[in-house]
């Protein structure tokens, strides 16, 4: 078992090169090398990144693999090839016509793959691996073992979303970002993250996917033990577009000045879901908010910081709202 392990890990490795060396030294991998360089990243940035191109065939790791001795049937389980729906036991490449993404481990251990298409109208946008023997995307995260230096030294990371968010981030000179894998953070992301943190920062999508994935997200490490906050962006941007558009200034401040805590997160995020210019509306908006969020807070102190903005707010006492708080603890212990 640990040397199949090492068998997969070892064709991903090679795998990784062997996509690189088609981007970047081949006639194939111009067009990939024109999508990355249209999207504004360097030479420098492809490097680091390791970045690479699966060209526009049916089996071209798979030959340059099974040359080197790997089996098929390994190959299969480690996510690198597809099995044809027809033939039993006939294979073929899993990623094609793909700007490839290396996904590591936290060691630097190459594990699985993000494929991005080049035009929109060819298939989902992005292919990852699935889950293997090597890779589980609920606990692994896109850069971690670059970011992880930085993480410490700041004490703080950047969750985002996509590959491209981490790269445009990294290449700006934000290094302590990382990124979930088509997932909300899961309690295993937390804990790794926890290790080398005192605060997570969550920056999601301006968008509905985004939005929920930072909601449910927030589920998640409300009870962690990790300071955490939400960084919002703007309607219709994801961290690379607002890098591209605002620049690094900007987007440092999003971070550091201009986040959220969670808690307040989850209030604002609560307010599409009532019509708070009547009066029936406000009041029920600020019950579900003392239900859902204000039990869930713990610290005396963040509590009535959140007291006292809505009952500057909706006007009503930080006494009654303090009441209602006691009361729904009560009637829902344990929570
Ligand atoms: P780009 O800027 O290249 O268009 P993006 O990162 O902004 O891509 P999103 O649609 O915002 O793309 O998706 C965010 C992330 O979610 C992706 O980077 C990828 O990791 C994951 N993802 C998106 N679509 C899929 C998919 N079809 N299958 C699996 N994961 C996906
Ligand atoms: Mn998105
Ligand atoms: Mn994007
Ligand atoms: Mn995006």
């Amino acid at each position: 078992e640990y040397k199949r392990r090492k068998e997969m890990l070892r064709a991903h490795e090679l795998a990784a090169k062997y996509y690189n060396h088609i981007l970047m030294n081949t006639e194939h991998g111009k067009l990939g090398l024109r999508y990355l360089e249209e999207r504004g990243i360097s030479r420098i940035t492809i490097e680091a990144f390791q970045l690479g191109y699966a060209p526009d065939a049916w089996d071209v790791l798979r030959k340059f693999l099974l040359k080197r001795g790997f089996a098929e049937e390994l190959l299969f389980e480690a996510g690198l090839l597809s099995e044809a729906q027809n033939g039993k036991g006939r294979y073929f490449d899993k990623f094609r016509h793909r700007v490839m993404y290396p996904i590591h481990d936290a060691q630097g251990h190459v594990i699985g793959f993000g494929g991005r298409v080049l035009s929109k109208d060819s298939g989902p946008k992005y292919l990852n691996s699935p889950e293997t023997p090597l890779f589980h995307k609920g606990r692994h995260l896109y850069n971690l073992h670059r970011a992880r230096s930085t993480m410490r030294s700041e004490g703080r990371v950047l969750v985002l979303e996509g590959y491209m968010d981490v790269i445009a981030a990294y290449q700006a000179g934000v290094q302590n970002v990382v990124a979930v894998l088509g997932t909300a953070l899961t309690n295993d992301h937390v804990r790794l993250l926890q290790r080398n943190v005192q605060e997570i920062v969550m920056m999601f999508d301006g968008d509905a996917a985004g939005q929920k994935a930072a909601l449910r997200s927030a589920e998640v490490v409300k009870d962690a033990d990790v300071k955490t906050r939400v960084a919002t962006l703007p309607e219709g941007l994801d961290p690379d577009d607002f890098l591209k558009k605002y620049g690094k200034d900007a987007f440092v401040r999003a971070i550091q000045d201009n986040a959220s805590s969670m808690t307040t997160f989850r209030i604002l995020s609560m307010r599409k879901d009532y019509n708070l210019s009547t009066d029936v509306g406000r009041e029920d908006y600020l019950k579900a908010v003392i239900q859902t969020v204000l039990t869930d807070v713990s610290s005396p102190m963040e509590l009535e910081k959140q007291l006292k903005e809505l009952s500057d707010e909706f006007g009503v006492s930080v006494d009654a709202l303090d009441q209602e708080v006691r009361l729904a603890k009560k009637s829902a212990p344990a929570g």
